[in-house]
């Protein structure tokens, strides 16, 4: 990896980006042959940020720049470069704990805001694969060590006090991502803002409901001060399925840059909630009878697996070396401290998975009435069976904030889902 400080800030587009680029030794030696030749293509379909793909005589990269505002809104919305720094700080370190599941690192400027990683190749956004029910086998299994690792290693139970302090520091100015955070999805959906939209009118008397639900508001806001005040482990901050690039064999996490210490159930809580989102909009989708039933059978099984392949593999993490300060050893002596620890790992697990369902659910609420919305439910042209599709996950995601205890097991969500499946709700208009 490189490293460069040197430089203002300035959007590099095309033929600045190329000047760069061939500036810096070793990218241009990836890349190969004459600079003049490369082909630079803006690929971004993100929210935030430019992505370029560029190829050369000899190989491929993806260089991520930061913009000093939001891209989906403008430059009245200013964003702070310093983002870029975080994302990379990210990476680097979920580089260092799940090795082959972020893409390489290979040049950062951090002036410039830009990032320069290993090129995606033949990797789609996993979003777009599941709306065209495609599935896919290793992400269960991938996206669990992902989770367990970055966020075993980076907490209390792996790190001592000091360490762990020393990274939430180091992430700690990134509060202006956690705020887009803290809004978008901890309090605008169940507000009248400006921002939100929804399917309408026919989710007009559901959006009007959710602002009169005070039981909703208490849980929203015991999640969001959750978010704000429990620095749990560093966070990947934003692990959706348009975060997550896929081939049938292979799982990559991008886009890391609401990273910081938080409450892990947030990272898995998203990954819960997209999947369960990509099952809702299953029904509205153009698909045959076979190839629906085949695709949510496949996403139900892998929201089951997520959770317990998730859990399976944190506490044999926790149970085969936690060095960390939490829970020391030495109070918990012989084969009675011992069997009382494990039940205390069980209990910890618990309060995790409740976690997960409360934050999964603020997730699916924001994606139906806030700001950001996903082609899962997008691409639903027919808006009123795109409303049936998402009045189905709403009332899923109510449950699951509000009477977060009555799902004990992840079972009790697939089932829940099930029932919903063909559950004909009263739509406005
Ligand atoms: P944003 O922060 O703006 O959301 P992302 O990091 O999500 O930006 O990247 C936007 C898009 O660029 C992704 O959806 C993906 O299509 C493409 N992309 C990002 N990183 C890579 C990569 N390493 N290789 C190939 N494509 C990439
Ligand atoms: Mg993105």
């Amino acid at each position: 990896m490189t490293g460069d400080r040197a430089g203002d800030y300035r959007i590099l587009h095309e033929a600045a980006l190329r000047d760069y680029l061939a500036g810096v030794a070793d990218l241009k030696a990836l890349l190969g042959g004459d600079p003049a030749s490369w082909a630079i293509t803006e690929v971004g379909d993100g929210n935030l940020n430019l992505v370029f793909i560029v190829k050369g005589a000899r190989g491929g990269i993806a260089v991520k720049q930061a913009l000093p505002y939001v891209r989906l809104v403008g430059e009245s919305w200013p964003l702070p470069l310093s983002r870029a720094h975080y994302e990379y700080l990210a990476l680097s370190r979920q580089a260092e704990l799940a090795p082959g599941l972020v893409p390489a690192l290979l040049h950062h400027n951090e002036k410039l805001a830009l990032t320069v990683m290993e090129l995606l190749e033949p990797h789609i956004i996993m979003r777009k694969g599941l709306v065209a029910a495609a599935q896919y086998p290793r992400f269960a299994d991938d996206i669990t060590t992902f989770m367990a690792r970055t966020l075993f290693f980076t907490s209390d139970l792996a790190l001592s006090a000091a360490e762990k302090k020393e990274g939430i520091a180091a992430f700690a100015g990134n509060h202006a991502l956690c705020k887009i955070t803290e809004d978008l999805i901890f309090t605008d959906p169940y507000r009248i803002a400006e921002q939100n939209r929804w399917t309408a009118p026919y989710l007009d008397g559901l959006a009007a409901s959710l602002r009169d639900d005070l039981e909703l508001h208490v849980a929203i806001s015991r999640l969001k001060l959750k978010f704000m005040a429990s620095p749990e482990a560093l966070l990947h901050g934003d692990l959706h399925t348009g975060s997550i690039m896929v081939t049938d064999g292979q799982t990559r996490v991008i886009d890391p840059e609401f990273a910081f210490y938080g409450p892990m159930g947030f990272d898995v809580g998203a990954v819960l909630a997209n999947l369960l989102m990509a099952y809702f909009a299953s029904a509205g989708h153009e698909r045959t009878l076979g190839e629906r039933q085949a695709f949510e059978a496949w996403v139900l099984e892998t929201i089951e697996k997520v959770w317990t392949g998730f859990a399976r593999k944190f506490l044999d993490l926790w149970r085969a070396g936690a060095e960390g300060d939490a829970y020391p050893r030495s109070l918990f002596p012989g084969e009675t401290g011992a069997a009382r620890l494990e039940a205390e790992r069980q209990a910890y697990m618990q309060r995790l998975f409740a976690d997960a369902i409360g934050f999964a659910a603020a997730k699916i609420i924001r994606r139906i009435f806030g700001l950001a919305h996903n082609i899962d439910f997008e691409l639903i042209e027919d808006p009123r069976k795109r409303a049936l599709s998402e009045a189905r996950a709403v009332r899923l995601a109510r449950a699951m904030m509000v009477e977060t205890g009555t799902f004990r097991t992840i079972a009790d969500v697939t089932v829940a889902a099930r029932k919903l499946r063909d559950w004909q709700p009263e739509l406005t208009g």
